[in-house]
Parts: C-alpha cells; structure tokens; sequence
C-alpha cells in the first residue's frame, strides 16, 4: 500500500511528486498516457519563472520529471482505468494492476476542446493554439484567428490585440455567448472584427508546416472561403478530466472538481490540484504552485490522522 499515488504527470502532478517524494512518502505517480500534459504540445514556454530565455514545454517537464525522481518519485505509465474513493484505502486500477493508497492526489488535469480537424493536430504549435496567454507574443503584427463565442473567445481576442495586427473572430451562430460587458469591450476595439455563422473546415498549410490561411464555411449558405492568416487560436472551451471521479467527488456544473480549503476535495484524504480544478487561471506556473499544496496538505492530512 502506498502512502500517497499522483494521478497525473503535468507540472501540478509533478509538483505534488517533488514535495511528496521530498517528504519522504515515497509516490507513485501515475503519469497517463499524456505523460507531461497540455505543455507537450506547447513549443516554446516564455514565462514560466527560472527561464530568462524561455523553455520549450516538453524540455521543462522533462526537467519536472528528473527534479521529482531525484528524490525517489516512481512512475507508472498508462492511464488509470478505475478509481474507487469510498473508503480508505483507495483503490486506482492502471490496466491489469491495482494499486492501494492513503492518499490521492488527482492532477488529470483538463484539455482545451478542439474541432477535430487532421489539420489542426497537425499545426498545434505551429500557427494553431489553444493558449492566447502562452502563444499571443509569437503573432507581433500578425493576423490571427479566434474560433468561439464565449468569454474566453473574447478575452483570448482582446488579449491577442496587444500583438497581432488584426484578429477575426470566427463563430458558429450570428450571436455571442459571451457576457455582455467582454462583447462591448470586443465589438468596441478596431483590431477585433468578425466572422458570423461560420465555421473553421480546415487549416493550411499542413505541408508547408505553418498556418497561412482558413477555410471558413458559412453555415446559411454553404459557401467556403479561404482566408489568409498566420495563427488561430481554439477558444471552444476546456473540458477537465474527470470522468473517472463522476458519482465519488463533488464537481462543478463543467465538471471540474470542488476544491475547498486548499486542495481538499469532497472526500477526506483524496486532495486535487491543477487545471482539473482550476476554472480561472489555467498556468502551468498556477498548477505547480497548486501541486505542492496539494503535497503539503496530504502531509498535514497524514499528521493529523496519526496524530
Ligand atoms: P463556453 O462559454 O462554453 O463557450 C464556448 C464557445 O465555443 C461558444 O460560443 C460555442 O458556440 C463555441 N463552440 C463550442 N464548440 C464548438 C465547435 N465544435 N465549433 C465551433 N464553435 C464551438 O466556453 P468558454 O468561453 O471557454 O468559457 C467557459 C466558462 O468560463 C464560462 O462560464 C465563461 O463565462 C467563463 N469565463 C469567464 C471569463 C471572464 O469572465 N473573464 C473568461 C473566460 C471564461 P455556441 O455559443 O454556439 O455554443
């Protein structure tokens, strides 16, 4: 039985791996089958703190991972397929093998919703992203694209303006759903236009290995048009991975999990961490932060329960 398992291997998982390992409870980290997270398909990370010269995303989670197996952290690789949180010991299934533990700490973390486009996986990180805040620097007089009508479609947008040259919005209706006040900001700057009833068909230049322009289809009409640009941005929502906990811990109506008092989530000893319950901040400097309160609040958990 294992003192504590880290469901999650992106910078809040090995965070929590760091401090726990570091405290001598020896954990089990069980990284998925998307070792490293959303910064592995990141390219170049400018602002995480400690890289003057920015990082790319794969290269600091490798650095996450060596920093927390120094101190002993263990990895298994795969998936969890079950969890059971109904009493302790926890139980969480990988494949063939289950393993027990006192403690869990869930950083699955959350993944930007996409179109699904072959096109679009392709030139993720290349002209396509689903990260303003992280990629927004790299369009400096660019004209870029946003796909989505919410909130985070217009934030990304108003965001994106600071950079780029010209930024259209591309929404599948002829109305937003953003709130009111992000639309007025949007409709109000001279950067910011849009592209009504339309939706996003494909990405070029898959070849070429760079974005140059859109093909858009207007839903009233059918018509498609190529559009010359050299970025889009996803902003169609994020989803957390949870369905694993769905029935055994308290979650929001998006399905993040409810974290209180730090990160302790509904059942005593089950503690989470990171964007899986992080509607707001969405930072991998955010989620590391979040992954050793989560490592120091398993500790006081511990204390408390051989206290
Ligand atoms: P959201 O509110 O769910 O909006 C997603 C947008 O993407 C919608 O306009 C939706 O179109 C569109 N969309 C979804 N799937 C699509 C697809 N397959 N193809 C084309 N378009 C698609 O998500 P969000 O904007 O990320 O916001 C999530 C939550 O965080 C919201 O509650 C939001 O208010 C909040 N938030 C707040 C702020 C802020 O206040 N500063 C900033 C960001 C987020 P339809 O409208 O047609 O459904």
């Amino acid at each position: 039985m294992r003192t504590v398992i880290i469901l999650g291997s992106g910078p809040a998982g090995l965070t929590a791996a760091l401090y726990s390992a570091r405290a001598e409870l020896e954990p089990l980290v069980i990284e998925g089958t998307e070792a490293g997270g959303q910064l592995m398909i990141t390219t170049e990370v400018e602002n995480y703190p400690g890289f003057p010269e920015g990082v790319l995303g794969p290269e600091l989670m490798e650095l996450f991972k060596q920093q927390a197996n120094r101190f002993g952290a263990e990895h298994v690789m795969g998936d969890a397929t079950a969890v059971d949180l109904s009493r302790p010991p926890f139980t969480v299934t990988v494949g063939s093998d289950t393993h027990e533990c006192r403690t869990l700490i869930i950083a699955t973390g959350a993944r930007a919703r996409l179109l699904g486009l072959d096109s679009e996986l392709k030139l993720m990180g290349h002209g396509v992203s689903a990260c303003a805040t992280c990629d927004g620097f790299f369009f400096k007089d660019k004209k870029v694209m946003v796909v989505g009508g919410g909130d985070s479609a217009m934030e990304e947008s108003l965001f994106l303006t600071r950079y780029a040259s010209s930024v259209t919005v591309i929404h599948r209706r002829d109305e937003l759903r953003a709130s009111k006040i992000m639309q007025q900001r949007a409709f109000k700057n001279e950067k910011i236009d849009f592209l009504w009833n339309s939706v996003v068909v494909d990405i070029l230049d898959v070849n070429q290995g760079r974005v140059t322009a859109v093909k858009v289809r207007n839903v009233k009409t059918d018509e498609i048009t190529e559009i010359p640009c050299d970025g889009v941005f996803m902003a169609i929502g994020h989803e957390p991975n949870t369905s694993l906990f769905a029935g055994q811990l308290e979650m929001d109506e998006n399905g993040y999990i409810v974290t209180r008092n730090g990160t302790h989530t509904s059942v005593p000893g089950v503690f989470a961490c990171g964007d899986v319950q992080d509607t707001r901040y969405k930072q991998a400097v955010t989620a590391a932060a979040s992954g050793c309160m989560a490592a120091l609040d398993v500790q006081r958990y511990l204390a408390e329960q051989e206290g």
